[in-house]
């Protein structure tokens, strides 16, 4: 009665390896989530270098933070009206405008968040750590304010938000000492 089981385990465990487990080989490629964090990592350790005079990572502040994300918006791909532009506030755009394309909110959110991890993987102490200063959490909720309403884009829905928008909103929503845009 027992045979068939003894059977069917050994079947399913086959010796030889299939030519398309060959792919399967090579050593475990990081995540998704891990070479994206990596990359942006080095990409801000040569932001860092690359300023005159080079800031050391020691030396990196909540200030170089906000500049590098200014920095990124050049590679935009987010249309984000100006008030003066006729399609401000508004979701569709049926002409072109000349208005500038940014990094959505919503990149540079998730772009601190790695960063802010890759800082302490790689060294960096949480007290000192610039990515987790309140004054980017500022930053980015001016960011996302001024791009919904630049948008049309109505963030503050009913449905469930993520737990890190609310708190984050919480928290900063009292103190805004500096307006970056807008
Ligand atoms: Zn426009």
């Amino acid at each position: 009665m027992q045979q068939s089981l003894t059977m069917e385990k050994d079947s399913s465990r086959p010796e030889t390896i299939a030519p398309s487990d060959q792919q399967r080989q090579q050593p475990t490629p990081p995540s998704r989530y891990e070479s994206q964090k990596r990359r942006d990592w080095n990409t801000f350790g040569q932001y860092l270098r690359n300023q005159r005079p080079p800031v050391p990572l020691s030396h990196c502040t909540f200030n170089n933070v906000i500049d590098f994300l200014r920095y990124l918006d050049q590679f935009g791909k987010t249309k984000v009206h100006l008030p003066g532009c006729v399609f401000y506030g508004q979701k569709e755009q049926p002409a072109p405008c000349p208005c500038p394309l940014r990094q959505a909110w919503g990149s540079l959110d998730a772009l601190i968040g790695r960063l802010r991890a890759a800082y302490e993987e790689n060294g960096g102490s949480p007290e000192t750590n610039p990515f987790a200063s309140s004054a980017i959490r500022v930053y980015l909720r001016e960011v996302k304010g001024c791009q919904a309403k630049a948008r049309g884009i109505p963030y503050k829905k009913k449905r469930k938000t993520s737990t890190t928008t609310a708190r984050n909103d919480e928290q900063s929503s009292s103190s805004s000492p500096t307006t970056y845009f807008c």
